[in-house]
């Protein structure tokens, strides 16, 4: 098992912009997308970011044991592609359970969902909030923009609606200058709908100089 993550950066004390409570956001190396306005394009850059395990995080993270308890917030794990770390994702949970007396925080986890099924079965017991960047749902528009296929983007969509995680699954669906345009977005929130999902965050990404 490979219990240990690349972490690049910890951001502590945000509310309400990626789970409930207090978060403190902690960003995984590593990613298999290359989104043309990338807003993390470090995560890419093979950089060697501190290997840290779960032990080393809970360190990292605990002095807001308090603020979580209070808000009922926690870890939101983003990257990169956090769910490539899927093992140390798990490993941090099984550790919060022991430390905290079965009390442990919500996690959530910011992804594409373009990883390994395996990946994201093992977390669906426990991840509170998927905030999945869904991007578009046009296969063309997503590949011009990621630069790699929509695969089985719906398939992993399946899996956690499949499972009844609908509650759970909050689906960005950006309006992305050059690559889609409204009527885009919104056929894309109905062919989700179609999926059984009710929860959607629509907005524009903000580029320069386009
Ligand atoms: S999914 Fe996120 S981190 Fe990965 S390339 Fe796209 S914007 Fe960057």
């Amino acid at each position: 098992m490979n219990a240990s993550a690349p972490v690049m950066t910890l951001s502590r004390h945000r509310l309400a912009v990626d789970g409930e409570g207090v978060t403190t956001l902690v960003l995984l190396a590593g990613c298999p997308l290359h989104c043309r306005y990338c807003i993390n394009d470090y995560c890419h850059d093979g950089r060697p970011y501190p290997i840290r395990t779960p032990e080393e995080l809970y360190e990292l993270t605990r002095m807001d044991n308090l603020y979580f308890q209070a808000t009922g917030g926690g870890i939101t794990f983003g990257g990169g592609e956090p769910l490539l770390h899927s093992e140390f994702i798990l490993a941090f949970y099984e550790l919060l359970c022991r430390e905290l007396q079965g009390q442990p925080w919500r996690i959530s986890v910011e992804t594409s969902l373009q990883v390994p099924e395996s990946h994201i079965r093992c977390l669906m017991p426990f991840v509170s909030e998927w905030i999945v960047d869904v991007k578009d749902t046009d296969p063309d528009i997503y590949s011009r923009y990621t630069l790699i296929p929509q695969g089985p983007l719906f398939d992993r969509l399946r899996l956690l609606a499949d499972a009844g995680l609908q509650d759970r699954v909050m689906l960005r669906i950006p309006r992305i200058p050059e690559f889609n345009t409204e009527e885009d977005c919104r056929r894309s929130e109905e062919r989700l709908k179609a999926l059984g999902f009710t929860r959607f965050d629509h907005f524009d990404y903000i580029i320069r100089n386009v």
